[in-house]
C-alpha cells in the first residue's frame, strides 16, 4: 500500500474503504537469522535497514507490549545534529541526513518539520561554549548560526528579556534542527520492515536468552522458545535488566523523564527553544499544544510515571524563561524510563558473547538517533563491524576509561547527562 496525495483523495471520496492494516502482525516462527529485542524506534529501525540494506530479511522484533508504547511514543521529539565531540558529532551529523530523506524513503508521514532549534545562553562563559559549539557543528558540514540577544529577540519575542532571573545573552540556531511525530516514526519503520518481509509480533516479552558454549542461540519468551544465530538487544530503559539474561553486568542505570502537553492554542511557539539555566526545552506541536520537559527524576527506577517535586522544577523553569507560559492548562504528563550511560554517550557494539549484540545508553538524546542508530546496528550485525559514524560507540569504554564521550562534562554521575 503506497501513500500518495491521489491515495488520500481517492480514498476520502469513497469512504476510506481501501486501507490496510500498515503492517503484519506476525506469529512468532521457531527460527530466525536475526532476533531484535525490542519494538521502539531502534529496534524497528534496525529492522528495516537490516533488510534494505543488507537483503536480511529472516528477521524478527520481538516486543514486549505494542510498537509506540516505549519511549519512541513518549519524548517530546526534538531531532536535531549539536554536538560536540567527535564520536557523537559525527553521528549526529549522519542521523540528521538520514531524517531529512525519511519521509521519502519509508513513504510515510512523520511530520518531520526543520523549524529550528535556538539553544539560549546566559552569561559570557556558556557564549564561548556555544560559539565553540557552533564551530565544532560547523566543522562537521552541520549548520550553526550564532545568535546575540536581539537576533534572539527578533525569532522569539515573547521571552522575558528585561525582568529576567537569568538576562538573555544570545542563543545558538541550528535552523535544519526541528520535530517530528514521534510514534508515526515507529509506524514508518514497523511498517517498512514487514514489508520487506521481516516480523513485527508485538505481545511478545523476551524472558530468558539461550546461550551455549559462549555463542546466544536463541531466547526464551512468553510465546515460546525461538531460535536464532544473532540476538540484538536493544530495549532502552530495561538494558540492565535484559542483559542480566545473558549474564551481563551494564554501566547503565534507569531514570524516569516527564514530559508535559499544554491544551491547545494558537500558533505561538515556531521553534524548539533550549534554556540555557536550567533542564528545559519546548516546542508546539501542530495540533497546538505546548510541548516540555526538563530533568530527570534523580532517583533509578523503572516506573514509568513521575512525582510532583520534578513537575514544580519542571514549571519553575518554564515560568522563569517565559511567564507568559503560566496561562496555559497543562493537559497531560507522562514518563519514560531512560537508560543513562555513565558518559553520556550511547553504546552500538558487540558483547563477548558471540552472535549477541547491545544497542542502549541513549539516555534522553535518542530519538533523534533512531534512523543513524539503526542504520549502524543494522551494519553491526550484518557484517560484524561498527559502522564508521558508530564506530566509538564501544562498550568496553567503561572498563578501560578510553574513548570516554561526556558531552555535559559531568562526570560519572548517570543522572546528570
Ligand atoms: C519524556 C521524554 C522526552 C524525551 N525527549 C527526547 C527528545 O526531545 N529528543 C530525543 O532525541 N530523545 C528524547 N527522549 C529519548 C528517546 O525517547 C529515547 O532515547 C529513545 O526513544 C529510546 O529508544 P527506543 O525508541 O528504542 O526506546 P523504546 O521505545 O522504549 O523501545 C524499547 C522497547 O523495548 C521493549 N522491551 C523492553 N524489555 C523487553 C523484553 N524483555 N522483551 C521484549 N521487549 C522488551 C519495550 O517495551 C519498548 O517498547 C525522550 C524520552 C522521554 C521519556
Amino acid at each position: 500500500m503506497r501513500f500518495s496525495g491521489l491515495r488520500v483523495l481517492r480514498e476520502g471520496l469513497t469512504g476510506n474503504r481501501g486501507w490496510q492494516a500498515h503492517w503484519r502482525d506476525a506469529t512468532p516462527r521457531p527460527e530466525y537469522d536475526v532476533i531484535i529485542i525490542g519494538g521502539g524506534g531502534h529496534g524497528l529501525s534496525t529492522a528495516y535497514y537490516l533488510a534494505k540494506n543488507h537483503g536480511l530479511t529472516n528477521v524478527a522484533v520481538l516486543e514486549k507490549g505494542w510498537i509506540g508504547g516505549g519511549n519512541v511514543g513518549r519524548n517530546t521529539t526534538i531531532v536535531r545534529a549539536n554536538y560536540f565531540l567527535p564520536g557523537n558529532s559525527e553521528f549526529y551529523s549522519h542521523s540528521l541526513k538520514l531524517w531529512e530523506g525519511l519521509e521519502a524513503d519509508l513513504n510515510y508521514n512523520v511530520m518531520h518539520s526543520q523549524r529550528g532549534q535556538i539553544s539560549l545562553f546566559h552569561s559570557d562563559a556558556q557564549r564561548d561554549a556555544a560559539v565553540r559549539r557552533g564551530n565544532a557543528m560547523r566543522n562537521q558540514g552541520d549548520d550553526a548560526i550564532l545568535l546575540d540577544r536581539e537576533g534572539v529577540r527578533r525569532h522569539l519575542p515573547y521571552l522575558d528579556f528585561d525582568n529576567a532571573r537569568f538576562p538573555i545573552y544570545g542563543g545558538l540556531l541550528q535552523p535544519r534542527a526541528g520535530t517530528a511525530r514521534h510514534d508515526a516514526v515507529a509506524w514508518g519503520y514497523a511498517r517498512g520492515a514487514s514489508e520487506r518481509g521481516v516480523d513485527i509480533i508485538q505481545n511478545c516479552e523476551v524472558t530468558g536468552i539461550d546461550i551455549d558454549r559462549g555463542k546466544v542461540t536463541g531466547v526464551q519468551t512468553t510465546r515460546g522458545a525461538i531460535k536464532a544465530g544473532k540476538v540484538a538487544i536493544v530495549v532502552a530503559g530495561r538494558s540492565s535488566q535484559v542483559a542480566a539474561m545473558a549474564g551481563m553486568r551494564l554501566p547503565i542505570e534507569s531514570h524516569v523523564l516527564q514530559a508535559f502537553v499544554t491544551e491547545g492554542l494558537k500558533p505561538c511557539i515556531n521553534h524548539v527553544v533550549s534554556f540555557g539555566m536550567g533542564h528545559f526545552y519546548i516546542s508546539q506541536s501542530d495540533k497546538g499544544g505546548l510541548v516540555f520537559g526538563g530533568d530527570l527524576d534523580f532517583h533509578a527506577s523503572y516506573a514509568a510515571r513521575g512525582n510532583l517535586p520534578m513537575v514544580e522544577h519542571v514549571m519553575e523553569a518554564g515560568m522563569a524563561l517565559m511567564p507568559m507560559i503560566g496561562n496555559a492548562r497543562v493537559l497531560r504528563s507522562w514518563g519514560g524510563i531512560m537508560d543513562m550511560s555513565p558518559d553520556g554517550s550511547p553504546v552500538i557494539d558487540r558483547t563477548h558473547i558471540e552472535g549477541l549484540y547491545l544497542n542502549c545508553g541513549w539516555c534522553y538524546g535518542g530519538f533523534k538517533a533512531v534512523p543513524g542508530s539503526g542504520w549502524s546496528m543494522a551494519h553491526l550485525v550484518a557484517t560484524g563491524e561498527p559502522h564508521k559514524a558508530a564506530a566509538r560507540y564501544r562498550l568496553d569504554r567503561f572498563e578501560t576509561g578510553r574513548g570516554l564521550m561526556d558531552e555535559e562534562g559531568t562526570g560519572a554521575q548517570h543522572n546528570l547527562h
